[in-house]
């Protein structure tokens, strides 16, 4: 330490208060970093690493200029590092000594608002994990650039929590640095979170009005970690804050993380993208928060009959006024992202334009609010009673804003003439001064008589009047005062023109000192409003979605479901809504779904690529689109309303967990079997695959044992294991169902169509030839599948077990050819009479 500098020593105090972050410390017009940072940034950033000081004390260090600042360290946030932005806080050239710096901003994932970084129809949210008192778990969110807080209790199960956090999509999570280490294991293998540490707050800070109304200790303090984080990391206003919403999370549809995601209900399994995702066939919405709300909606569907069915009146409104919805959403379309506009006003980051910007939306409102006077419906009565028009408002910022502000507010050309008889008066000035200069040319040409003579102006010498070397000779003696001698040129002032020159930039100066101080007097003004703004936010969106719903209700004809009070399933013609849409037009098959008394399970049989889990996923996109007030793809549709739907789709995406695809199921299957009541519905797709025959169709049996005993659950199995089919006869609501194919001339042919029964073939070979194995291989796997076949046959009566039926005689005779044709379908399956004896043989037991 003895030969540090006095700078080093400076940075390295800095450094020590925040060791997880990237200090980039201002040197001049570069940010600079050191050490261990330098290294890793170089690295992340592929930016070249240089050093400071010699030999052993050389210090590793590398920079980026400070204009391009932003992208980089956007780079590292994006990658879930945090960047702490160490600034010069005096003017370097009166300080003495070291100049002085502090850390004015800590980037972090969940509390990033630029505009890089942040995706318009997406909320970006800083969560918590609190451990209350009582052992239970405090879950708070809140997205920085909306305002928007929520804040819940999940029960003492700490899976329950996390699964809180995750599926929220959070990127940072807030916990005690003192916290229990099983949830700091937990949170450690999410590897997209980023995992934060604040430990002292204060429940009285300066905003604990957003959190206050709440009246319980444990949601208080949940929150006020929160914010307490905030205020530390952000160091400026967050009075935008909106008051935190308390939420029960059994107010919303439970599915966990695999099962959204097994859904697609907002990205793809596979690239991730929303292209292809429920949320982008039903995403019509024509602005970016109503975007954000649709998203929020179909993550978390509701459970409440009369709260969905009072989206479902609006939905109707706008479906049965198709023109004031067109005018809607034409009006709609004119309007900002009201919610970030208000929280950057609150923020006091807002530009000159984005005022203008908040100015055009406000002039929206009035036709939005007499669109909605117009239409005959109990929704849109009480709407329009319940929105503000803002007009004040909005005549504020027409009368005092230029219409093409700019962004930058230390430049001018913000504020009207018009607006401020001090700001004209600074203006006329100028305007006054630059019109005597421009006639003080030709004025002084006719004096002269020198035609070239000219008056021009740069920013170091100000106006002056130009005559060429040639014309010298033709200056009146005495007229003009040299200031400047050029190579074929001389320059002039004269004093009454540098005391124009002087007014002139006086006033510009005035103006713009004046239009920044006007400027910041409106946004304080326009402060005021943040509530109402958000509020008014809240609304538009709404609004949005359900023109969205509407609209894509029509353009693919979805029905207005109903909902069942005896837990009965009646889908009429139900279709999957993005699949319909993939395939060619006219060719999607439509199939009903019927489940209830006698039918509350169903196991679904059939070749692969026969559309089983086409079908099932239909089931579990059309329960949510109904839950989240959204009309549904069939032409009849009655659902219960589910409290939680669990799935277990075949998706082989889990392993780079580390776990076995098979752990996973089982894990999966365990969390559907522990936490399912007989409101949810379960969708098991080839349960028991990934492990041997046996096993499989022993854990497949239990399992639908278990389900139909004790669960009730409405419930869809598919499998392979055709033994399974024989359980109708012992279960009493199993029913089982299959899609069907059928051969022609040779070639199979899918038809897609689910009907009741089990499938008598499974046409793995045909799949298997339609993927272009060799004919020899599928040559081969014919003959041995007859032989199967066959050699079942003799043997099947005298099986007493239903699963010893299945083990295939050739075993070990020819192995390796048997894993190619397992590779394929996993099961050879047996024509219909070898189940026939077998079931005769279990009924006469
Ligand atoms: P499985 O789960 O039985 O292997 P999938 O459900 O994956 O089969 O369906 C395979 C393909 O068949 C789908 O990608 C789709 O193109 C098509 N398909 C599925 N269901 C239907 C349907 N009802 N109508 C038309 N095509 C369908």
């Amino acid at each position: 330490m003895a030969q540090v500098t006095p700078m080093m020593k400076q940075y390295l105090e800095i450094k020590a208060q925040y060791q997880d972050a990237f200090l980039f410390f201002r040197l001049g017009d570069f940010y600079e970093l050191f050490q261990d940072d330098a290294v890793q940034a170089s690295r992340e950033l592929e930016i070249t690493l240089t050093g400071r000081g010699q030999g052993e004390t050389r210090i590793p260090m590398c920079g980026v200029p400070h204009h391009s600042a932003d992208m980089y360290m956007t780079r590292l946030v994006e990658k879930g590092y945090k960047v702490a932005i160490c600034e010069q806080v005096e003017d370097p050239e009166t300080a003495k000594g070291v100049v002085k710096r502090e850390v004015v901003k800590l980037l972090t994932p969940g509390t990033m608002m630029s505009d890089h970084f942040i995706q318009e129809k997406e909320n970006n949210y800083l969560a918590t994990i609190h451990e209350c008192a009582d052992g239970s778990y405090g879950v708070a969110f809140v997205d920085l650039s909306t305002g928007e807080g929520r804040v819940t209790i999940t029960g003492d199960e700490l899976e329950d929590a996390i699964q809180e956090i995750v599926t929220a999509n959070s990127k940072e999570v807030i916990i005690a640095s003192t916290a229990d280490q099983a949830l700091m294991n937990r949170l450690a293998e999410q590897k997209q979170l980023t995992i934060s540490y604040e430990d002292e707050f204060d429940e009285q800070s300066d905003y604990a009005s957003v959190y206050q109304h709440l009246k319980q200790d444990k949601l208080e303090k949940t929150y006020a970690r929160l914010v307490q984080y905030l205020v530390r990391t952000q160091k400026r206003s967050l009075s935008h804050l909106q008051p935190v919403n308390y939420y029960a999370s059994t107010s919303y549809l439970k599915m966990d993380q695999h099962t959204k995601r097994n859904l697609e209900l907002t990205e793809t399994l596979r690239e991730k993208r929303k292209q292809g995702s429920l949320l982008s066939i039903i995403d019509h919405t024509v602005t970016a928060m109503g975007g954000r709300m649709l998203r929020q909606w179909t993550l978390r569907p509701l459970v409440n009959k009369q709260e969905i069915q009072s989206r479902q009146r609006a939905v109707e409104s706008f479906l049965t006024h198709f023109f004031e919805r067109e005018e809607l959403r034409d009006e709609l379309k004119a309007v900002y992202d009201l919610e970030r506009l208000a929280a950057r006003v609150a923020y006091g980051s807002v530009s000159p334009r984005e005022l203008v910007q908040l100015k055009k939306s406000l002039q929206r409102v009035p036709a939005i609010v007499h669109l909605l006077s117009t239409m005959q419906a109990d929704f849109a009565q009480d709407w329009f009673k319940e929105l503000e028009t803002f007009e004040g408002l909005a005549t504020l910022l027409d009368t005092s804003l230029i219409e093409d502000a700019p962004i930058s507010l230390k430049e001018g050309g913000i504020i009207q003439s018009g607006y401020s008889l001090e700001l004209d008066k600074y203006r006329d000035a100028s305007t006054n001064g630059k019109q005597w200069i421009a006639e003080l040319e030709a004025k002084e040409r006719e004096i002269t008589g020198i035609r070239t003579l000219k008056v021009g102006y740069n920013r170091v010498f100000g106006y002056y009047i130009e005559i060429t070397r040639a014309n010298a000779s033709s200056i009146p003696e005495g007229r003009y005062e040299r200031k400047q001698t050029l190579t074929n040129a001389e320059r002039f002032v004269t004093p009454e023109l540098k005391e124009k020159e002087a007014l002139i930039l006086e006033a510009n100066d005035q103006t713009e000192k004046l239009e920044y101080e006007l400027f910041v007097q409106i946004r304080e003004q326009v402060k005021q409003f943040v509530p109402e703004l958000q509020s008014l936010a809240s609304q538009m969106s709404e609004l949005d979605v359900y023109a969205s719903f509407a609209t894509v209700s029509e353009q693919r004809t979805y029905v207005k479901p109903t909902f069942s009070e005896t837990r009965r399933i009646q889908l009429l013609n139900n279709r999957h809504p993005v699949v319909e849409t993939v395939i060619p037009r006219g060719q999607y098959v439509p199939n009903d779904v019927i489940m209830g008394d006698g039918r509350g399970m169903l196991l679904l049989t059939g070749p692969n690529m026969g559309g089983k889990s086409t079908y099932m996923r239909q089931l579990a996109l059309t329960a949510v689109m109904a839950q989240i007030g959204c009309y549904v793809p069939a032409d009849e549709a009655e659902l219960p309303v589910f409290d939680q739907i669990f799935t277990r789709i075949g998706a082989a995406d889990d392993l780079a967990s580390g776990q076995s695809t098979f752990m996973v199921e089982m894990l999966e299957t365990k969390h559907a079997l522990t936490k399912a009541t007989q409101d949810s519905l379960l969708l098991l797709d080839e349960i028991g695959r990934g492990t041997s025959t046996y096993d499989g169709m022993a854990l497949a049996q239990a399992i639908m044992e278990f389900i139909h005993e004790h669960i009730q659950a409405k419930t869809m199995f598919s499998t392979h294991y055709h033994e399974l089919t024989t359980m109708e006869r012992s279960l009493q609501q199993l029913q089982n169902i299959h899609v069907s194919a059928a051969e022609q001339d040779g070639h199979v042919v899918f038809l897609h169509k689910v009907i009741d029964g089990p499938a008598d073939r499974s046409y793995g070979i045909y799949v298997a030839e339609l993927a272009g194995l060799p004919s020899m291989v599928t040559e081969r796997a014919e003959m041995l599948l007859a032989e199967l076949e066959g050699g079942q046959l003799e043997t099947a009566a005298a099986k007493t077990d239903i699963l010893d039926v299945q083990e295939p005689e050739t075993e070990d005779k020819d192995e390796d050819l048997q894993l190619s044709l397992f590779a394929v379908e996993e099961v050879p399956k047996k024509p219909m009479s070898t189940v026939n004896k077998h079931q005769e043989a279990l009924l006469k037991e």
